[in-house]
């Protein structure tokens, strides 16, 4: 089979792999029929170390079931499933508490034998307590909006509940990219009055507005601090996104939250510290998030997906073949493109 493998900063291709097959009594073999780039791909594209044997890569994606271990019960060959980002048993003790994303028994796609999403099948770990199924065809027109539930959707919903939005509140989400966009989506539908977004890409601001973004600051550093500080009568915001991870987006984002406030961080962090240790222990500030828990939202925000309440699939800006993918990640490298919707061709499932 044919799949997206990385050898190296700005070096991807797309490889003969061996094929996916069944491993374990708990494996399900997914054909994938729609795949994404996340934005947290680009940092190997963009720092990996040159690599004889490349990285296997992907980790979004929906497809058809093509066969299950002796040990799954909660699908059979031909249902449409989604995965979320990492996989995980649902059973252990970690995830019956809730973070999924510390499965004792869980994982990532591409490492330690386990295919990548970018590509024409993935062998998934955990089957039943991973994969969903999806009450649609492979084909659906929802396709964007139920792919987003794998990560970006999620991680914006996530960002949310760890900022505490709620009815009445305002809300701040740092960054437009589209986890970015997706926190704006998800402030909004927990009931935030005021969605100021920081960002400077216009589609991008354009996008966040239809979303539901009421004010947007697109300074940077100590201006865009003040700025939001101006808009909120000095006092700073209740909840805060921050959906970039650098250390001065995290910066920001701790200093824009109002005493008593929260911060969801959801941008993976690119610096070992936390900024504004004082500031925010004396002003109360509530620092919270980490990556979402996708497994356990797609069952929450499906119905909003399937009935048009949401519609995160907008994010995708361009669709591509899985033979473009090496051009899919140069566009959004370049931030020519703010997501990449990979689509596989049906020929392409059945292998
Ligand atoms: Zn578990």
């Amino acid at each position: 089979m044919r799949a997206t493998v990385m050898f190296g900063a700005g070096d991807v291709r797309i490889e003969t792999v061996p094929d996916a097959r069944l491993l374990q009594p708990t494996d399900a073999i997914v054909a994938v029929a729609r795949a994404g780039i996340c934005g947290s791909d680009l940092w190997p594209y963009q720092t990996m170390e040159h690599s004889g044997t490349g990285r296997r890569m992907g980790h979004e994606f929906i497809g058809v079931v093509k066969a299950v271990g002796a040990d799954v019960r909660t699908m059979k060959v031909g249902d449409v499933v989604i995965a979320p980002f990492l996989y995980s048993d649902g059973t252990c003790v970690i995830c019956q508490e809730g973070p999924h994303t510390s499965c004792l028994h869980g994982g990532r796609y591409g490492s330690d034998g386990v295919d990548g999403g970018q590509g024409e099948a993935v062998r998934v770990p955990q089957a039943d307590g991973t994969l969903v199924v999806l009450p649609v065809g492979a084909d659906d027109a929802l396709m964007p909006s139920l792919l987003t539930l794998s990560d970006v959707m999620a991680t914006g919903h996530h960002a949310a509940l760890a900022a505490r939005v709620g009815p009445g509140k305002t809300a701040a989400v740092v960054g437009d990219g589209a986890v970015g966009l997706c926190g704006v989506i998800a402030a909004r539908r927990l009931g935030a009055e005021r969605i100021i977004i920081l960002g400077r890409h216009p589609d991008r601001i354009a996008l966040a507005k239809e979303f539901g973004a009421t004010d947007v600051v697109s300074e940077r550093g100590d201006e865009a601090i003040q700025r939001v500080r101006e808009l909120t009568d000095g006092l700073g915001v209740h909840s805060v996104l921050e959906c970039v991870g650098l250390e001065q987006s995290t910066r920001t984002a701790l200093s824009i939250a109002r005493p008593g406030g929260a911060v969801g961080r959801v941008g993976l962090p690119q610096e070992e510290a936390i900024p504004e240790s004082l500031p925010t222990f004396f002003d109360n500030v509530t620092i919270a998030g980490g990556p979402a828990p996708a497994r356990a939202y797609i069952k929450e925000l499906l119905p909003d997906v399937l009935d048009g309440t949401i519609e995160p699939g907008r994010v995708f800006d361009r669709v591509m073949r899985l033979d473009e993918v090496p051009d899919g990640y140069r566009a959004m490298n370049e931030r020519e493109a703010i997501k990449v919707l990979i689509e596989l061709k049906t020929k392409e499932r059945r292998r």
